[in-house]
């Protein structure tokens, strides 16, 4: 790919500032055993009744799909207790990103998140025209009174992931309110709860977008549902923002495919119940056997964990020995976090791989 820019052709500003954003890897070459974990994907893959929504859905790919989601929609809202009139479907909870950015940001206007948040609110921010601004965070944990200090009368979003990806941090809502309540007039807060099912007790945030106008709150199949290739995400949000957002949304954005799927999966009480039992259960173990190992991590409320080593190289060459044993994990320099390493939870024999080429590599450092 040539980096050259055109003599005439030139794109809109702010578009070269975008890095590409690079997806967890899945080969090493020469493997064909590896175990990736780079991804924050569940280890059992989509449940059964997706599985057979999809082949059903097969019969009817000549079909344009529909245009309001009215099915899946009144699933979300059966299933959360939201109202389904103030949903919104996209492609990934991406693309619900992607639309408050392009209808709430442009040229002048600020975009706001945190330190380590979600490589994608720089990037649909960049795309829109607008300008990135970060607030840091304390021990890699949202900060609301930051946040609250970088904002200005430019600031259209405020993105926020609670818990957050790579830190799997979360704040209490008590907080977020607060930062609701505090922001300026014009400010938009998104609370991205992409892990928010894996969070006992917390709701995403639903029912302070019911309390206000400038809430909004996005939601994923990707994770918990097991369904990351699909690409389904909604957001809800204030009646106003979900009338905005529909004029910006194509009208065949999700294929009958990605709709029924979705549906499907939503029902699918047994996998989730056991997605989510298995994955507290090991993520702790496996946040345990790592903070035996002398590898510290912060508590995570999300379907990985983020290992801290000494130094960025110590992480480098613990990645390295990962590798060799055919396990893939994150790397996140790119969220400023170059001396951790962030492990998708895996099956209980994935995770047992992981503590233990840990632990050999460990031993070998002291
Ligand atoms: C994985 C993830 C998403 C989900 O993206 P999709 O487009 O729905 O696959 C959103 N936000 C965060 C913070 C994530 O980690």
């Amino acid at each position: 790919m040539g980096q050259a820019m055109h003599k005439h052709i030139r794109p809109q500003a702010g578009i070269m500032e975008i890095a590409l954003y690079q997806g967890g890897s899945s080969k090493i070459a020469g493997r064909d055993d590896v175990v990736k974990l780079s991804s924050n994907e569940n280890p059992f893959g989509a449940g059964d009744l997706a599985r057979q929504a999809y082949i059903r859905a097969g019969h009817d790919l000549h079909r344009y799909p529909s245009t309001d989601h009215a099915d899946l929609r009144a699933a979300l809202g059966a299933r959360f207790g939201l109202d389904p009139a103030r949903i919104i479907c996209g492609a990934g909870s991406d693309e619900i990103i992607t639309f408050l950015c392009q209808a709430y940001a442009g040229p002048g206007d600020e975009v706001l998140y945190s330190q380590h948040g979600f490589l994608m609110y720089r990037i649909s921010a960049l795309a829109a025209g607008a300008t990135p601004v970060v607030a840091p965070e304390q021990e890699r944990t949202t900060d609301v009174d930051a946040i609250l200090a970088a904002a200005t009368k430019r600031t259209k979003l405020v993105f926020i992931a609670n818990p957050n990806n790579p830190t799997g941090t979360m704040i209490p809502i008590e907080d977020i309110t607060r930062l609701a309540e505090k922001l300026p007039p014009q400010a938009l807060l998104v609370l991205d709860g992409a892990y928010a099912e894996y969070a006992e007790g917390y709701d995403g945030g639903a029912a302070l977008v019911d309390a206000r106008e400038n809430v909004v709150m996005t939601r994923t199949f990707s994770k918990l549902y097991g369904l990351g290739g699909l690409r389904v995400g909604w957001g809800y949000g204030p009646q106003h923002v979900i009338d905005v957002l529909n004029r910006v949304r194509g009208p065949f954005n999700l294929s009958n495919v990605q709709l029924d799927v979705a549906e499907a999966a939503l029902g699918d009480a047994a996998h989730i119940a056991r997605s989510l039992s298995e994955n507290a259960r090991l993520r702790d173990w496996l946040a345990d056997k790592l903070i035996q190992t002398g590898v510290p991590t912060d508590r995570s409320h999300a379907n990985f964990v983020l290992a801290r080593f000494r130094d960025p190289e110590q992480a480098s060459a613990c990645n390295a020995a990962l590798l060799a044993e055919g396990l893939i994990v994150r790397q996140v320099a790119s969220y400023g976090l170059p001396e951790c390493l962030r492990i998708t939870v895996g099956d209980e024999a994935a995770c047992r791989r992981v503590a233990h080429v840990i632990g050999v590599f460990m031993e070998r450092q002291a």
